[in-house]
């Protein structure tokens, strides 16, 4: 995907930084939370240390606090399979009501996160361009959506680490004249969702490495994308590639294109205000890494289809 090459590396690659603002450099009027204690940790010797170390990484209850008690919501748009779906069958978490039920990997991750903090999974479930407002305006306590990490959004919400990665990909009819990125340039129509990075890339300008905004239509989520390219009311569809896979699974006549895909970071985005359950959410979420549930439950959704 080389159009989108220069912008990807030059705007968004540039995610070495720590996770959860970074260290001492979050905006927060709250004290630093975990981050900081690991200093603390190597200063002390031994047990204490090691207890220490066991109190930061299970972020324990004192150190944080969630929109309500005892729960950790999670704004998402369960529309984006396999990360995030409604379930016809129990699922891992339900929406506040106890009547939507959930599942998918950032589901299922998700509810790990919210065991090992002791709390309970809520799924607010709502378009993907209000994930990030609504854990800006304390509505829900994290964003996980399939969510990748830019610089812009950084200024927006503190970021876990990266939990999974993603591609950008092209779904086009079989039958389509479209061969390569390059030929999307050739006035054709691109449908995206709303808001996401798919959008951000191809709607830019054409200097910028984009097609320009007259050149997308935004869709409200994959599956309504997905219809208007069935009915031919755009060309092209641009979306993360384990989505497009399953949709390509389930729609006749349409295909991904093989073209040069440059790696997104998927992680869990969290109030700038909340640094302490940012801290909790990502220790839980690296040793979820570490002891190899996450990479378990990718391999469930993903890799054993293959
Ligand atoms: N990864 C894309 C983004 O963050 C799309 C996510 C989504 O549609 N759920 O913009």
């Amino acid at each position: 995907m080389k159009k989108y090459a220069a912008i990807l590396l030059a705007g968004m690659m540039a995610l070495s930084l720590a996770a959860c603002g970074g260290s001492g450099s979050g905006n927060s009027n709250k004290e630093e939370a975990a981050p900081a204690e690991t200093e603390t940790v190597t200063e002390e010797t031994g047990t204490d240390a090691a207890e220490a170390a066991t109190d930061a990484a299970a972020g324990t209850a004192a150190e944080f606090t969630t929109v309500s008690e005892g729960e950790l919501h999670m704004a998402t748009n369960a529309a984006f399979p396999p990360y995030e779906m409604t379930s016809d069958g129990e699922g891992y978490a339900t929406d506040a009501a106890g009547s939507v039920h959930f599942e998918g990997i950032d589901v299922e991750v998700a509810a790990m996160i919210a065991e090992k903090l002791g709390l309970k999974l809520v799924i607010d479930d709502m378009e993907f361009g209000s994930v990030i407002t609504s854990v800006q305006s304390g509505k829900a306590d994290m964003a996980m959506a399939g969510l990748t990490v830019t610089e812009d959004r950084k200024q927006n919400v503190d970021f876990t680490d990266s939990y999974a990665t993603g591609v950008q990909v092209v779904i086009v009819p079989e039958d389509s004249d479209i061969a390569t990125v390059d030929d999307l340039a050739k006035d054709k129509m691109i449908g995206v969702q709303d808001g996401t990075t798919g959008y951000i890339y191809c709607s830019d300008t054409v200097e910028n490495g984009g097609y320009g905004e007259d050149h997308v239509t935004s869709y409200t989520n994959g599956a309504m994308a997905i219809e208007a390219l069935k009915a031919g009311k755009v060309d092209a569809v641009v979306i993360d590639n384990e989505p497009a896979k399953q949709f390509v699974a389930v729609n006749e006549g349409l295909k991904i294109l093989d073209t040069e895909y440059i790696v997104e970071n998927y992680a869990i985005g969290i109030s700038k205000d909340n640094p302490a359950l940012c801290a909790a959410v990502n220790n839980a979420l690296n040793e979820l890494i570490a002891d190899g549930t996450v990479q378990q439950i990718v391999d469930k959704y993903i890799n054993a289809g293959e």
